[in-house]
């Protein structure tokens, strides 16, 4: 054990004038064992589903009364998730203060039913950034800034400030990765100190490996989750937990091998083997004893609230059950956008689309479809069978012409619609063009030169030059007209919350045109003409809604979007062959 910093070691980070081994960042007031740790980490291969098991614990945690904060740490030197492209790393999540984080930040959003911060997400980009800032303006004092103690002591640093502004009692960390990668190495070595200095009972690491069953021998190995976790180890980590991931139960042989090559007791060693859903971890790692492991680990029995914890699981429980009973109604969505291919580049709308299944007790099917091929010729072709269109989100020309017939044949065809984003913005061009008569309308991040810019550049984004941070982005809140249908969705409610990450809109001088011509802006920013939701009409089109949110991000297994909600439910509607909408049917004569 290390002794507790003097008080001018404490005072702050820039205090590294000291001549001493024990390079000590604690933030001004930061109390040793406060706040616990749990550390999970990844070994054999990536893609181990670290952020779900992490944020499942953090749930169970959480359902007991604790305080939990999750944190992920990214290797990559990306300043955040905006630049990165989806098809190769999933969506890019964007939190209420506009941090652009990694899909890992909404499973955790949707898991813990909290909102975010960008305290709960750093990447190597970030610690860098701060360490190469401070050097320039001279605050090392003449000392040479080094990986030990200085990039480990900043990793250490907003570990601490993170449990401090939360106020946690445990502080969720992940690691992204896998153990062994050069780029997170000194995530590892940091969190080696801050177990050292945090001290006995304060620090549980959790090693998650992977298990190979190959078909050829029908059995389950353990060498290469035994060769992962000996890089832990050598790393200077002892592991007190260990996951073990693979599509089947672990037998007990295997979990005894790495119990043995680990010193892991078998009790903390666990199958973590797959499950239906994502929703139902939370309760398999209550029933394989791993939250009272944790609880042991970390001293922490005596801040358990069990009635808390039973209201929490009755609640949670009520949906898993919902979620695995056989549902007989089905809906099919279809959506478009060029990364059809990828689910993880639209996580959140697959994950939204779940917690309405659930709640309409309807199974959701998705149909994926690549626009680039759309045409008015086979549109009808396409899309006939489904019950409900969304266009989502995206940037550039490419399949944008596809949408926008997309759009045409769900609005003549009274085919439940919802548009996020590109998706409201495509809306609003055709409705332009093949409504109100605009012929070539478009936005200018497609066309600059069109002879109708009825989508353009935000005033004050068009002061930013560069790719990454020039976005509208993050949490705002959305002015609801009253009386129009938006306001209907949203239980009459007058002003909204969503998170937003857009650098177009609608161009001021075309709204009363569109209006005019039927279409309807039922939301828009505070105090600017920034048009953030349309609408048709219910006695024009069941389900016509756009939006220039992202409605998605926000929508949690308890409570489900309600766009997504409304267009689960006329989708339904349109699968009741006998209630085929037509616009008097609507109107009621
Ligand atoms: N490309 C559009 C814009 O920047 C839409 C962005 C999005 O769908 N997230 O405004």
């Amino acid at each position: 054990m290390v002794d507790d910093p003097s008080p001018d070691l404490l005072s702050s980070l820039s205090n590294t004038s000291h001549e001493t081994e024990f390079y000590t960042p604690f933030p001004q007031g930061y109390q040793k064992g406060k706040t616990k740790f749990v550390v999970v980490l990844g070994t054999v291969m990536s893609g181990l589903g670290k952020g779900i098991f992490s944020s499942s614990l953090a749930k169970i945690l959480k359902d007991k009364g604790l305080r939990v904060a999750p944190i992920k740490m990214e290797g990559y030197l990306n300043i955040d998730s905006g630049t990165l492209n989806p098809f190769r790393h999933g969506e890019v999540f964007v939190l209420d203060d506009g941090m652009e984080t990694d899909m890992d930040l909404g499973t955790y959003e949707r898991m813990l039913d909290e909102n975010l911060s960008r305290k709960n997400f750093t990447t190597s980009g970030q610690i860098f950034t701060r360490i190469l800032d401070r050097e320039r303006m001279g605050q090392y004092l003449g000392r040479d800034v080094q990986m030990i103690p200085h990039v480990t002591g900043e990793v250490k640093h907003s570990l601490r400030e993170l449990a401090m502004a939360s106020n946690a009692d445990v502080v969720f960390v992940e690691v992204g990765g896998t153990v062994g990668d050069h780029e997170n190495g000194y995530f590892i070595e940091a969190i080696r100190e801050l177990a050292y200095e945090e001290g006995e009972h304060s620090v549980c690491v959790v090693a998650l490996t992977y298990i190979i069953e190959p078909q050829s021998l029908g059995e389950q190995k353990s060498k290469a989750a035994q060769l992962g976790l000996k890089q832990v180890m050598q790393a200077g980590l002892q592991p007190q937990i260990i996951g073990c991931r693979c599509p089947t139960p672990v037998n007990d042989k295997v979990r005894e091998k790495i119990s043995m090559f680990s010193n892991v007791a078998m009790r903390r060693v666990f199958s973590m083997h797959d499950v239906e859903s994502i929703y139902m971890v939370p309760e398999m790692l209550h029933d394989a004893g791993l939250d009272r492991e944790v609880l042991t680990l970390l001293n922490l029995h005596d801040r358990v609230n069990q009635k808390s914890e039973d209201q929490a699981r009755r609640k949670w429980q009520g949906f898993v059950d919902r979620m695995i009973t056989p549902r007989e109604k089905s809906v099919t969505i279809a959506v478009t956008g060029k990364y059809a291919s990828l689910r993880d580049a639209y996580a959140s709308i697959d994950k939204a689309l779940e917690h309405c299944g659930v709640h309409a007790a309807c199974r959701v099917n998705i149909q994926w479809l690549d626009t680039t091929e759309i045409t008015a010729r086979n549109v009808a072709d396409v899309l006939r069978s489904c019950h409900g269109v969304i266009v989502p989100g995206g940037f550039g020309s490419r399949g944008a012409e596809g949408k926008i017939e997309c759009v045409r044949f769900v609005r003549e065809n009274h085919i439940p619609f919802l548009g996020i984003c590109l998706g409201f913005q495509m809306a609003v061009i055709e409705y332009a063009r093949n409504v109100c008569g605009l012929q070539g309308a478009n936005s200018t991040e497609f066309d600059p030169s069109c002879p109708h810019p009825v989508i353009d550049i935000l005033p004050e984004q068009k002061k930013i030059e560069g790719l990454g941070g020039n976005m509208r982005l993050g949490g705002k809140d959305v002015i609801l007209r009253e009386g129009s249908g938006i306001s209907r969705l949203y239980n009459n409610a007058a002003k909204i919350r969503l998170r937003f990450r857009h650098r177009y809109e609608v161009e001021p001088r075309y709204i009363a045109r569109l209006e005019e011509h039927g279409l309807i802006f039922g939301g828009h920013a505070p105090n600017q003409p920034i048009m953030q939701m349309l609408e048709l009409p219910t006695d024009i089109h069941p389900y016509f809604f756009g939006t220039q949110a992202h409605p998605c991000l926000t929508s949690r297994p308890l409570s489900p979007d309600a766009m997504f909600m409304g267009l689960i439910t006329a989708a339904l509607r349109r699968a009741a062959p006998d209630e085929l909408f037509t616009p008097a049917h609507a109107a009621g004569t």
